[in-house]
């Protein structure tokens, strides 16, 4: 069996934790398992690199930046390959190039395009345990690139599908998915199961525990994936197309802080604009979220939309470069004191009501809310960001998981 293993940064953070996750994995190598290992940086490390760079140059170039990132996960599969031959187990540890990861060109957000197989293959026939870095891959122009916050479990999918795994698995610091972050909603409940459309709406939603496009990708390619803690052996939560459970009304709530809201008021109510301003936003890479645009009066209309933090300040710019000429509106409005919290589940296609209880619990809770957007298994709302906690926990009572 060919099974890879992705640890997050709290499973590596300390020297006991790296010979734990060494002993994980020489216990299936033992077993005459092909192990390939993915790792994210130590700890926190990519926010103290983070840290080091904006002390030193606040608007850093983002291909600077992916320079600066890569080393964590490089010193964490450094280490771990070493913890393993301390153990007495071949290992050999690659990086982005060593591999090959090929990406798209976008520093920071980076897709992955293609996984060279050859050397990954050839250190597996030679019994090692291939120790590979996550987040990272290498653009056209041979520079590193790094695949977005997380991204470390997007890398661990891809080499699953890239060289057909037989299993795919996730390690945390919690036991699996669960009906909300366990860190905000105390009671939130482990799930068994999970599907890919439900699991792919909530880790977009800023259910953290997946990066989004690992989920995407494991849907793609038919990658069954376990998520489940790496400091205990309890059995975690399957990510797979069709669950035995009857579909649950609700599987989860979850939470995003980082939207910031963007509304352009008083537009001129003509065919085009809205094609328009999301063009030019497009055209510099700006992805957006929630669109809401208002019904025209007096030959005006207003339309909103939310971003990430880091794509703000490009997308005000954009609008305001293009104010004078092909979007004339009378005001901009920023908001960055927003969040999302959504509810998520398949069985609200068939079962009407879950927005109204939604928003009635958040009425209970005396949230005000702003904006609303729905898709055929979720309900998003847009609150102020201080009422976030408290939004997650009153949408979470209400439906009693
Ligand atoms: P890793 O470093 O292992 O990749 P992450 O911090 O990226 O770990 O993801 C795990 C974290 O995701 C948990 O500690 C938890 O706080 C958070 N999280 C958010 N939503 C959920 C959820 N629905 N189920 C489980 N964990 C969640
Ligand atoms: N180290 C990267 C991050 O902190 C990637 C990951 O953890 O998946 O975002
Ligand atoms: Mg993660």
């Amino acid at each position: 069996m060919l099974i890879v293993k992705k640890f997050g940064g709290t499973s590596v953070a300390n020297k006991e934790r790296i010979f734990n996750v060494a002993n994980r994995c020489i216990e299936d190598y033992k077993k005459g398992n092909d192990v390939i290992v993915v790792l994210s940086a130590m700890g926190k490390q990519t926010d103290v690199l983070l840290e080091m760079a904006a002390d030193i140059n606040p608007n850093a170039s983002k291909r600077e930046l992916d320079m600066l990132l890569t080393t964590g996960e490089q010193t964490s599969v450094a280490l771990m390959s070493m913890a393993l031959h301390s153990l007495g187990v071949p290992a050999i540890s690659l990086n982005a190039f060593q591999v090959a990861m090929h990406t798209t060109s976008v520093s920071g957000n980076a897709r992955l395009t293609r996984i060279d197989k050859d050397r990954v293959r050839h250190e597996l026939e030679q019994r090692k345990i291939v120790v590979v870095t996550g987040f990272q891959g290498i653009s056209r122009y041979d520079d590193y690139t790094t695949l977005g916050r997380g991204g470390s479990d997007t890398t661990a999918v891809a080499l699953a599908a890239a060289l057909h795994a037989d299993a795919c698995e996730i390690y945390t610091d919690v036991d699996g998915v669960f009906t909300a972050d366990p860190r905000i909603v105390k009671d939130a409940k482990k799930l068994d199961e999970i599907t890919y459309d439900e699991m792919l709406e909530l880790a977009s939603l800023g259910a953290g525990v997946l990066h989004n496009r690992s989920v995407e990708m494991a849907k793609k390619y038919g990658v069954q994936l376990v998520v489940r803690s790496s400091l205990n052996t309890s059995e975690g939560t399957i990510v797979k197309e069709e669950v035995k459970m009857e579909k649950m009304l609700v599987s989860g709530v979850a939470s995003d802080k980082n939207v910031v809201r963007i509304a352009l008021v008083g537009l001129e109510d003509q065919p085009g604009v809205a094609f328009k301003l999301f063009r030019h936003l497009a055209n510099h890479n700006v992805n957006v979220d929630m669109i809401l645009q208002s019904i025209g009066r007096s030959n005006t209309k207003d339309i909103s939309f939310t971003v990430t933090e880091d794509m703000a300040d490009v997308a005000v710019e954009t609008v305001e470069r293009h104010r004078s000429g092909s979007l004339k509106c009378q005001e901009v409005k920023v908001n960055r004191n927003v969040s999302k919290v959504s509810v998520v589940g398949a069985g609200m296609q068939t079962n009407p009501g879950v927005a109204a209880r939604m928003f009635e619990a958040l009425y209970d809770a005396n949230v005000n809310i702003q904006q609303i957007s729905t898709s055929e298994i979720r309900v998003t709302v847009l609150i102020d960001r201080e009422d976030t906690d408290k939004a997650m926990n009153a949408v979470h009572k209400e439906f009693d998981f």
